[in-house]
């Protein structure tokens, strides 16, 4: 069952991440639909104009804060959104300490809060807990393949950590808990220069720049729209639903095919700079939605044409001189 949404509102939600890419689009709808918000962010990965929009607007409050460490809320909090972690392989490999103590630390600190405000608590995890899957698509059942000593294993661990907490508070102190894995999400208020396929492709469609296909290109990825994500994201936390829902979208690519969508899309001829595969790179990942459309009556709806225009838009924004 999931609640309307009228049932929210006046109510008050945090969202660590905030100035993020996922954050900032949740911030908004959870604003659209009549909710206070308290944002905190310290932009490691994020930026302040992602918000900047929002100046004034008296249902909203920013936070400069790091969430790794402790901080306190004052007034009542009614949903606990921890969205706050690096995403993107180049940032979090770049990061890994912060990156673990975003799923640790930070997950603590988020839980705390929800817990001593008897509110709703919703982790943000990643396709990421499946690690190089072996099981093809991945049901919230496969319990992973993921390699503990890797460079990746900042991000997974962590967020593996991330969901193992989340169920001990639920177990422990009877807390209200959701779980998302979110599987590849972009979108407008990405950061160009932030590493993932989707911006680093689009940014080199629109200079003119060879595309950085990394190995053969063979791999596999299904991308989601950002607004169908926070769609999901919102419809779980106004569930009774406390297993782990994966949200995302079922169209599998190889990322060569990406690179020739891409190029299409933007009405380029494509070129290709061929790079070595990072280590532990998934060779496949898509979602198997089903428990999603049983139990959050969701499923994306923007076509991937669709919503590669719009953030090819947005980006040309970005890139356009000031
Ligand atoms: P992002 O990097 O744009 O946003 C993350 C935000 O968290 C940034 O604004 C960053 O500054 C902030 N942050 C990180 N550590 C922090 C800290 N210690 N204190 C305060 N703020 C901190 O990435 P995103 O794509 O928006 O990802 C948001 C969440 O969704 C993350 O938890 C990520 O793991 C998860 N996720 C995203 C995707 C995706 O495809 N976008 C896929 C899987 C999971
Ligand atoms: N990738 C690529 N070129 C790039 C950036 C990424 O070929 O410039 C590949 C990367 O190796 C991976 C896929 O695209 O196989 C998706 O990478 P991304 O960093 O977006 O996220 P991931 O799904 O790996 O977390």
């Amino acid at each position: 069952m999931i609640q309307d949404v009228s049932e929210f509102r006046g109510r008050t939600a945090v969202v660590t991440g905030g100035a993020g890419f996922v954050g900032s689009h949740l911030v908004d709808r959870l604003l659209a639909d009549g909710l206070k918000v308290v944002a905190l962010d310290n932009f490691v990965t994020g930026k302040a104009g992602n918000l900047s929009h929002l100046e004034g607007n008296p249902g909203f409050r920013f936070i400069e804060q790091d969430v790794s460490e402790p901080y306190a809320i004052e007034g009542k909090v009614d949903l606990v959104f921890h969205m706050a972690s690096p995403a993107s392989p180049i940032d979090y490999v770049g990061i890994p300490i912060e990156t673990l103590k975003a799923g640790s630390y930070a997950s603590h600190h988020a839980l705390d809060l929800a817990k001593e405000h008897g509110a709703t608590f919703l982790l943000a995890s990643t396709s990421e807990v499946y690690g190089d899957p072996e099981v093809h698509p991945q049901p919230e059942s496969y319990w992973g393949n993921v390699n503990p000593i890797g460079v990746r294993s900042c991000y997974d661990e962590a967020k593996r950590y991330a969901e193992a907490v989340t169920m001990a508070y639920r177990r422990v102190h009877k807390l209200d808990t959701k779980i998302v894995r979110i599987f590849n999400t972009y979108g407008p208020r990405m950061r160009l220069d932030d590493g993932r396929v989707v911006p680093a492709f689009i940014g080199q469609a629109l200079r003119g720049e060879p595309m950085t296909i990394f190995g053969d290109g063979s791999q596999t990825r299904s991308f989601c729209y950002v607004s169908d994500l926070v769609d999901g994201i919102w419809r779980l936390a106004r569930s009774n639903f406390h297993e782990p829902v994966n949200c995302g979208n079922s169209n599998e690519m190889s990322i060569r095919a990406f690179a020739e969508a891409i190029a299409r899309i933007s009405g380029v001829e494509l070129t290709v700079e061929d790079r070595p595969l990072p280590p532990d790179d998934p060779k496949v990942r898509q979602p198997d939605i089903s428990r999603a459309r049983e139990v959050l009556e969701w499923e994306p709806r923007v076509a991937f044409d669709d919503g590669i225009r719009r953030t090819i838009d947005y980006f040309k924004g970005e890139l356009a001189p000031a």
